[in-house]
């Protein structure tokens, strides 16, 4: 191991979760420090639950360019786009725009699943290592097309996939049924479906209280309810500057505030490309016809993974909107979805809890993890990934901490 580090871990979401214990893991001493309550109360509090390591596909392909008219008229339920006349906001759309094309998507795609790799076998060796307890599972993934032209594009995907070692089976209806009996209601609308034996789900929530668990126990401490005004990285040691104006030095800051992390770059003069990127969630009791295998409904939109005996129903995505209040039209567009989808995998007359919250997105769907400020390293922009990539991400900043990365 390289000098055994002081570290201020800022962002107590599944990447700062899994950052600081991976640090603490590797020696150092971590403190992470958050303005919430507690570990897990910003974007990762309910998000769709997948550990999605094979499906990493970049939101910005050549498909987006046809659905923009649509987009950009407000007639697609799932995409929304509200205008900002920021110049942030407008760099991003014009980076995302350029990443439009076919090999920016192949190669931001492939970038995805190699980080995906990277977690997968870094989660499972800190799940392992402080045996946290988070509903693990890896009931595998059923995407279901209802076109034949969606199912088609499917398959160049999975072709590009496979080149990366990526096991995926292409499924007729009767067989997408036999896998998954509970599809059965919806037989009859499928065009085909995509199998991928070995992707997981967890609920994000829990990781972090688990593994700030374990991080305590570890020797690492917390400190919650501490909004951090800005980063100061001028040479000296860095250090947090919170809201009450203390100064906090640390030999390494690293950034993983999520949605919080441009504003924080900002104040050392760093423009990251993160764009928040609204979406919901909603909890509820599973249905009669309550899926094993998490559920990717590509027409609709909507995913769901089964958390024991509920379902966590996740969709939609509002670029342009920056706060988390639960709209109750917006709310209503995701049940439809959730319905239309799969009418009884959830009870959704008895809808327990709906959410919503902002992911950190970048123009190529990848996060930034790398040195920003001397001292500082940013973990952030995760988008629609972050629980996925939590751990590998985590692997990397230690390895830029130790010089090998
Ligand atoms: C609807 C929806 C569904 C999703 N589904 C999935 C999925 O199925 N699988 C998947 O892999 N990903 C999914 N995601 C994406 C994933 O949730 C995010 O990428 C991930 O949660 C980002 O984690 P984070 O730790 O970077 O950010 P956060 O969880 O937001 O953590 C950042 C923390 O920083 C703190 N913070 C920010 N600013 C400050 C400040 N100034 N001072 C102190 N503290 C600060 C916040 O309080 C927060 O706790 C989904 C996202 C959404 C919205």
């Amino acid at each position: 191991m390289s000098r055994r580090e002081e570290v201020i871990v800022l962002g107590a979401g599944v990447v700062g979760m899994a950052t600081a214990l991976t640090l603490a893991d590797r020696g150092h001493r971590v403190t992470v420090v958050d303005s919430a309550r507690g570990p897990g109360l910003g974007t990762s509090f309910a998000n769709g639950a997948q550990l999605s390591f094979a499906y990493t596909d970049a939101l910005a392909g050549p498909g987006v360019l046809g659905q923009l008219p649509r987009v950009l008229l407000g007639l697609d339920p799932a995409l929304r786009f509200r205008l900002h006349l920021d110049p942030d906001f407008l760099r991003w759309s014009i980076a995302f725009l350029r990443n439009c094309s076919a090999g920016a998507f192949r190669r931001n795609t492939l970038a995805g699943l190699i980080l995906a790799a990277e977690s997968r076998h870094a989660l499972d060796a800190l799940t392992e290592r402080h045996r946290l307890d988070y509903g693990h599972g890896v009931p595998g993934k059923i995407h279901i097309y209802r076109t034949a032209a969606s199912f088609a594009a499917a398959e160049a995907t999975v072709a590009l996939k496979r080149e990366a070692g990526v096991a995926q089976t292409l499924l007729d209806p009767d067989a997408a049924v036999a896998l998954e009996p509970m599809l059965a209601p919806v037989r009859g609308e499928i065009a085909g479906a995509l199998h991928t034996p070995d992707e997981a789900v967890g609920d994000p929530h829990r990781f972090c209280v688990s593994a700030h668990e374990a991080l305590l126990r570890t020797g690492g401490s917390s400190m919650f309810e501490l909004p951090v005004d800005r980063i100061e990285a001028n040479g000296r040691q860095p250090a947090i500057v919170t809201g009450c104006g203390s100064r906090v030095p640390a030999d390494r800051i690293i950034l993983a505030a999520g949605p919080g992390a441009p504003r924080l770059a900002r104040t050392i003069g760093v423009r990251l490309p993160v764009q928040p990127m609204k979406g919901y969630s909603i909890t509820a009791p599973a249905g009669v016809a309550a899926p094993a295998a998490s559920i990717t409904d590509v027409a609709n939109r909507v995913v769901f993974a089964r958390l024991g005996n509920r379902m966590r129903i996740a969709g939609l995505a509002e670029l342009g909107r920056r706060d988390t209040r639960v709209e109750p039209k917006r709310l209503r567009a995701l049940v439809d979805s959730a319905r239309a989808a799969l009418p009884q995998a959830a009870d959704y007359d008895d809808i327990e809890s709906s959410w919503a919250g902002l992911r950190p997105a970048t123009p190529d769907s990848l996060p930034v993890i790398r040195p920003i400020a001397p001292g500082v390293i940013a973990n952030t922009g995760h988008g629609g990934l972050g629980w996925t990539w939590a751990a590998g991400s985590a692997e990397r900043v230690a390895k830029i901490i130790e010089g090998t990365a």
